[in-house]
């Protein structure tokens, strides 16, 4: 009993852990799978070029490519051709990752947001405009006017991954 009450008095006494969420968040843990989201290169141009192995990977057919052919003047990516559309049905999605690792440009990524939300069934279907990260500081938005020739490879070279 003396040992109860002595750890009753020291969980009193100790710093409190309740967070203020929404205003305070918690960080989550670095392999946490949260919200997807569809990178870009450095120059702004996205990494997904719509092969569709993320939807061929995904076990609960969340995610919905179509695919279009990039020109010199309006280019989204690089290669020959980019997700026109792209979607991802978040009532279906069971956050495995699947289509993470089957992306060959690294382009879908499981990112850090859990705050999903939402009253409807149609409001669940994120799209292309939702899930692409913002233009990073020094890029240009996509669609791009490219020199021809410079943009041939539709997985550019990248160093292995380092996780
Ligand atoms: S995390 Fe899994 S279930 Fe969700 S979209 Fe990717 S492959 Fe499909
Ligand atoms: S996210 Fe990756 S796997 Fe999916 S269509 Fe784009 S490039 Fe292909």
């Amino acid at each position: 009993m003396f040992k109860g009450l002595l750890t009753t008095l020291k969980e009193w006494t100790g710093k409190p852990v309740t967070i203020q969420y929404p205003e305070e968040k918690r960080p989550v843990r670095t392999r946490f799978k949260g919200r997807h989201v569809l990178k870009r290169y450095e120059n702004g141009l996205e990494k997904c070029i719509g092969c569709s192995l993320c939807a061929a990977a995904c076990p609960a057919d969340a995610i919905f490519v179509e695919a279009a052919e990039n020109t010199d003047d309006e280019r989204y990516s690089p290669g020959e051709r980019y997700a026109r559309v792209y979607e991802i049905n978040m009532l279906r999605c069971i956050f495995c990752g699947f289509c993470e690792d089957a992306c060959p440009t690294e382009a879908i990524v499981l990112g850090d947001n859990y705050e999903l939300s939402f009253t409807d069934r149609h409001q669940s279907i994120y799209t292309k405009e939702m899930l692409l990260e913002p233009v990073p500081e020094g890029g240009k938005p996509t669609p791009q006017q490219t020199p021809p020739g410079v943009y041939v490879r539709a997985v550019p070279a990248m160093k292995d991954p380092e996780d």
